[in-house]
């Protein structure tokens, strides 16, 4: 176990030992514990949020290049330990390194994004009725954020609500999941590397009772959640004051594939979107609708597809496809969903168990789920593991209604290539994000947000910033 300098929370510039309750890490390869890092209580979120907000008195002011400046320095120290930084992601949750060293660098570029975005926050002056009267609406940072991350992706969904609050002039408080709090540590030794003012980045390991802390602090002036529907929820009914929200929630992610797709193409889309991350992302695509002329082509091609990727603990094999899922309860949720549709009269094409040899830990197949229908659970609740149920259709118009019929709204995906076709999917499947002949809708410079159960609030891109931010109008009268 490595865990000893891990028990430690960062506030005020500084790093704050912590003597008390302590949470095992895990890695979900193996069983083993990797990690121990803090249970933080309420007193010490309580010195972290202060600090936020003693910073937040000049941060606010100072000037958008030094920002900048920060970020970009920030975004080379991370580039610099991307090996460290990624295999800290594989040992706590389990994606292979390949893939984690691809985050890290992923992180990176987000921060000299909105490193440049910093320096870019304009305003603009307004018509009067009057003479002699200017309006002038400028942009100001909200104030302290409390941003509670999830275990997915631990570095990634830190960086954007870190890069875009720093560079809109707030300061922040982290507090990520408890399954990988170690690499936001991590991150943390990078900030200091950086140079950041004392209390402009902070963060607090712990558990729900401690994100429960930061997000009921009265001083909080913003709060930026990353995780599932129920938590999300019941932070929206617990903050003591009213307060700017951002929620990126759960996707439950529908696939399209016409009659004229590129079938090949529509393959690959499948198998990367579902099953990369072992299928733990919200925009994963977790059923599919596809055309019956085309249907029995698009699951051969998956099935032969999924069972040629490779799943393996992904710090012995890097370049693996598939780790295995980062907790009990995922693997859980998804022999679960499996179960409901075989009892259903699906039936398993490919995976449902853990491959052979898997060893100890919480490995799961590929699984490709055919004859599925609406009701069964892989159709309509989000699953978060590898696991992908295939419906046929034979009407576009009942595909689009099937497609749409979820509480979900965060991503959708098409392959079709027809372009009346095209333009008609992107219209009416009812998400934030829309991919056609591709499966790649998250780019950091186009915003990214979910609607109906997936949330509200957009990240990546100048909006992702302009949720940080506040506009004041002065009506300034100076004489014609
Ligand atoms: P996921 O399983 O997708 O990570 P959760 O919603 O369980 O989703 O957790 C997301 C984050 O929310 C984690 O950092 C977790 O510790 C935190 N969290 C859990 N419960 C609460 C709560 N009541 N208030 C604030 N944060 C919480």
């Amino acid at each position: 176990m490595s865990g000893t300098r891990a028990a430690r929370n960062f506030v005020d510039g500084a790093w704050a030992e912590h003597d008390g309750a302590l949470i095992d890490v895990v890695n979900p390869a193996t069983g083993q514990v990797v990690a121990q890092v803090a249970d933080t209580p309420a007193e010490e979120v309580d010195r972290a949020v202060r600090a936020a907000a003693r910073a937040f008195a000049e941060w606010r002011f100072s000037n958008p290049t030094v920002r900048a400046d920060l970020l970009h320095r920030l975004a080379d120290e991370v580039a610099a330990r991307e090996v460290e930084l990624g295999r800290s992601v594989t040992v706590e949750m389990g994606k292979p390194l390949g893939e984690a060293r691809g985050e890290v660098r992923k992180l990176a570029l987000a921060l000299h994004f909105y490193a440049e975005e910093a320096t870019r926050v304009r305003g603009s002056i307004v018509a009067n009725t009057e003479e002699g009267f200017t309006s002038l609406v400028e942009h100001e940072p909200i104030g302290v954020v409390g941003a509670i991350t999830p275990w997915n992706y631990p570095l990634e969904l830190i960086g954007w609500k870190l890069g875009a609050s720093v560079a809109a002039g707030c300061t922040i408080v982290v507090k990520p999941s408890e399954y990988t709090p170690t690499a936001g540590l991590l991150l943390m030794e990078c900030v200091e590397a950086a140079g950041f003012p004392a209390g402009v980045v902070n963060l607090v390991t712990g558990a729900g009772a401690t994100g429960a802390a930061l997000t009921q602090h009265p001083v909080v002036d913003k709060i930026a959640f990353t995780g599932s529907g129920r938590t999300g929820a019941a932070i929206a009914r617990s903050v003591p004051n009213v307060k700017p929200m951002s929620m990126e929630l759960g996707g439950n992610c529908p696939l399209v594939v016409t009659a004229n797709a590129d079938v090949a193409a529509a393959v690959k889309g499948a198998l990367r979107r579902a099953f990369r991350n072992a299928g733990q992302i919200c925009i994963a695509i977790n059923r599919a609708y596809v055309h019956d002329s085309v249907h029995d082509e698009f699951v051969a091609g998956l099935v032969a597809g999924a069972q040629q990727l490779v799943v393996a603990d992904g710090l012995e094999q890097p370049d693996a496809d598939v780790g295995p899922v980062t907790n009990q309860e995922i693997l859980d949720r998804s022999l679960a969903h499996v179960r409901d549709a075989v009892d259903h009269g699906a039936r398993v094409a490919c995976g449902g168990e853990a491959p052979a040899g898997a060893g100890p830990g919480l490995f799961l197949s590929p699984t490709v789920l055919v004859d599925c229908d609406q009701e069964m659970l892989v159709m309509h609740a989000e699953t978060f593991g590898p696991v992908l149920g295939v419906s046929r259709y034979s009407d576009l118009d009942d595909a689009l209604q099937r497609a749409n019929s979820t509480d979900a709204g965060l991503a959708a995906y098409a392959y079709t290539q027809d372009l009346g076709e095209a333009f008609t999917l992107r219209k009416r499947l009812d998400f934030g994000n829309v991919a056609v002949n591709n499966v790649d809708a998250g780019i950091i410079n186009a915003p990214y947000g979910g609607r109906k159960g997936s949330g509200y609030g957009y990240e990546h891109a100048r909006e992702g910033m302009d949720g940080y931010l506040q506009i004041k109008h002065t009506r300034l009268r100076h004489g014609a």
